[in-house]
């Protein structure tokens, strides 16, 4: 069966703008698919496994992430 993410903002994903993040990790903490990865100072948002949830925009601190269009 196919599986079809339910996505409250289709066609965008979660972009971060790097100079404001300053790896707390609380986005990581609530991404419920997992799609976000903080390694020491890298963070990495994972565009396909992403559902467009915005859980991640609304808990950054430092207002670093928004929703952005998807890469084509
Ligand atoms: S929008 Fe939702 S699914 Fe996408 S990275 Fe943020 S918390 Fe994760
Ligand atoms: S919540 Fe914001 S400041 Fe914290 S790691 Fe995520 S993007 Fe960076």
């Amino acid at each position: 069966m196919l599986k079809t993410a339910v996505r409250s903002r289709p066609n965008t994903t979660a972009v971060v703008e790097r100079e404001l993040c300053c790896y707390c990790g609380a986005c990581v903490a609530v991404c419920p698919p997992q799609a976000i990865l903080l390694l020491d100072a890298h963070l990495q948002i994972d565009d396909e496994a992403c559902t467009s949830c915005g859980r991640c925009v609304r808990v950054c601190p430092v207002h670093a992430l928004s929703m952005a269009g998807r890469p084509r």
